[in-house]
């Protein structure tokens, strides 16, 4: 009963709690975005990944949604003493996890392996697979013309700027790495998580070979929208959507995933737009999709998976 899961940060990792519920945790595979990642103080840093694990570990501060519970900054306040680059906000506890990784890539090792000494420290059942081992950065273009690397929009700019494009530096000739073609193929159900589809599901897709792997299973995918009564629960995916010149409603998302998934779940509040998904020849699940209330995202997976069994 494999199930795999497309993986962006908060959304992906609050469905993937409640997919190791659900389902037997060792069947469960997290296809994670590494666009976002970032080399600071000569640290490699993988927000996307980090948010995977610290969610399924249990340890994601509640209230900042990222990092560490009960977490403290004092490496930060000591760089920032000297001027240092202290914009993008790491925990003493988080600091461990970015050393342990920059050193073992120093050695040799690869993200995927990496990835997978990390989340076994951390007791992890579930696979957390970075969708390639290659450099692939996404690069924000400013309505201003300026263009800026995708952390420096998030975090720096508290993405407060209007954007024109997006692009997945590096992205033509990396390679997805054979497990996940493997989990892409053998998976009962593949889930699109309700991530950004801009900024985390698409450079997930950017990777040569994913996205015909993914069509030619088109049947047994399932999505679900992060886009509620036209709006993000959180983060900007609704406004750059528009920016770029879509629709940030569940039938926008439907567009964008029509190719990919014969499923999209949607929340009730969007009941009405049943009709025009179904127009677009997918089939619409409605129920609730908010991952704050207990009990939520379990069901949320419980039904993707039979969805994805039951086309
Ligand atoms: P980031 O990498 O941490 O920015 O997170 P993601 O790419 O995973 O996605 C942010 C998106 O997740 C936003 O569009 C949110 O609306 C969506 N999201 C977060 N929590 C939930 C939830 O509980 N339910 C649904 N349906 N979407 C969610
Ligand atoms: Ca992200």
């Amino acid at each position: 009963m494999k199930h795999t899961v497309l993986a962006g940060g908060v959304g992906a990792a609050r469905y993937l709690q409640g997919a190791i519920t659900a389902l037997d945790p060792k069947e469960v595979t997290a296809i994670v975005n590494v666009a976002d990642d970032i080399t600071l103080h000569g640290l490699r840093i993988c927000p996307d990944l980090d948010t995977c694990t610290y969610t399924l570990a249990r340890q994601i501060d509640p209230h900042r949604g990222w990092g560490l519970t009960n977490e403290t900054f004092t490496a930060m306040k000591s760089l920032s003493r000297y001027g240092g680059h202290d914009w993008f906000s790491l925990g003493d506890q988080d600091l461990g996890t970015h050393l342990y990784r920059t050193q073992r890539l120093n050695e040799g090792a690869t993200l995927t392996e990496v990835t997978a000494e990390i989340t076994n420290a951390w007791g992890i059942k579930a696979t957390l697979l970075p969708v390639t081992n290659d450099p692939v950065e996404t690069k924000v273009t400013l309505r201003s013309g300026q263009e800026v690397g995708f952390q420096e929009y998030f975090v720096r700019m508290a993405h407060n700027v209007p954007i024109s494009a997006l692009r997945f530096s590096g992205a033509p000739h990396a390679t997805p790495t054979p497990q996940v073609i493997k989990a892409i193929e053998d998976a009962e159900t593949l889930v699109i998580a309700p991530s950004n589809p801009v900024a985390s599901i698409q450079p997930i897709l950017a990777v040569p070979g994913i996205k015909n792997a993914i069509k030619r299973r088109r049947a047994r995918n399932v999505a679900v929208s992060p886009i509620i009564g036209g709006r993000a629960l959180k983060g900007p995916a609704d406004r750059m959507l528009k920016e770029l010149g879509e629709e940030a409603t569940v039938v926008g998302v439907a567009r964008r995933y029509r190719d990919l998934a014969a499923t999209l779940i949607i929340h009730n509040i969007d009941a009405e737009h049943v009709r025009d998904i179904k127009a677009l020849e997918m089939r619409a699940i409605v129920m609730p999709t908010i991952m704050s209330e207990p009990g939520v995202s379990r069901a949320l997976a419980q039904r993707c998976h039979q969805a994805g069994k039951n086309p």
